[in-house]
């Protein structure tokens, strides 16, 4: 008897490509977002996505994976034109942010269930009226725990993955509590780990329980400079060796996870070239340009490319 094809497809808002059509990819980053917790700094500016994505390109960068999940304000409809005019292959996803990212009226819509089939259409036929389909499923945790609304929000999540095989990124708070997500993802919820991506595993940096972490099977992400004074950006590169060392070099991701205005390159902040301008040669002193080329290209693809059900 034949064994049956798998073919693996990454799920972009112009459609399923291959996944090693990616190109140089920033494996989580934001073209549009806003949020109570960060009134003023919004980004919803069309003209400035397209700046930074053609900034981007010149650096080198061929595609980008938003994290942005539901009610944050996406713009999906505008992603599509995006793509097209800039030649970089975006990426959309589903999913819920911590319940701080959203009125109390907004998740009122929610407590009653709703939440799996939400994420299942808007990975299947589109987010909103736009007909943009996400490709991936994007939750959170919370600083060294889960409350609630992140359990519930796992729990649709991997509803969600098992219906469609979606990929599940999970926003990890500071760093940290990668291991209750796995717990619960993992185990109870049973999402395959290979099916699971840890974001911002820099924030956190305890080498144990990155080696832990990846020791699960899940992809790591080590996604943006950090926000201020914080001892990580210069414990990254070690820590990326280190898993390299260990045997992971093939679930390592990179982002650069532009978050506001002001953050953007074009307003003067670090924005999604500094993840090829500096990050890219920085790591290469650690672990050589090899490894960093296959994590920028040939990661993503496996992160991120799945059977689509
Ligand atoms: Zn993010």
């Amino acid at each position: 008897m034949k064994e049956k094809q798998t073919v693996r497809r990454v799920r972009t808002v112009l459609g399923d490509i291959d996944p090693a059509g990616l190109g140089a990819c920033d494996a989580h980053d934001h073209l549009f977002l806003r949020s109570p917790q960060l009134p003023g700094q919004e980004l919803d500016s069309a003209d400035a996505a397209a700046a930074e994505r053609a900034a981007f390109r010149a650096a080198g960068g061929r595609s980008v994976v938003q994290w942005t999940p539901h009610g944050m304000g996406r713009c999906a409809g505008r992603l599509t034109e995006l793509s097209r005019a800039t030649g970089v292959h975006l990426v959309a996803a589903t999913g819920l942010h911590q319940a701080a990212h959203y009125t109390p009226e907004f998740l009122d819509r929610f407590r009653a269930g709703g939440l799996t089939d939400l994420f299942i259409r808007e990975l299947t036929e589109g987010i909103g009226e736009s007909g943009v389909r996400a490709g991936l499923i994007k939750v959170a945790g919370g600083f060294h725990g889960l409350d609630g609304h992140a359990r519930r929000t796992m729990a649709a999540a991997a509803e969600a993955h098992h219906a469609t095989g979606a990929p599940i990124a999970v926003h990890l708070e500071l760093g940290t509590g990668a291991l209750d997500v796995l717990d619960l993802l993992c185990g109870a919820l049973a999402v395959p780990p290979h099916r699971v991506i840890l974001g911002h595993l820099n924030r956190a940096p305890d080498l144990t329980g990155q080696l832990q972490a990846a020791e699960s099977g899940a992809h790591l992400a080590f996604d943006g400079p950090s926000r201020s004074h914080h001892a990580t950006d210069w414990r990254m590169p070690d820590a990326v060796r280190s898993l390299a060392e260990a045997g992971f070099g093939d679930r390592l991701l990179l982002g650069g996870d532009t978050t506001t205005a002001a953050a953007q390159s074009v307003d003067g902040g670090p924005g999604m070239p500094y993840l090829l301008r500096r990050v890219r040669p920085r790591l290469a002193l650690a672990v050589g340009d090899e490894l960093v080329e296959r994590i920028l290209t040939v990661n993503p693809g496996r992160a991120f490319g799945v059977e689509w059900a």
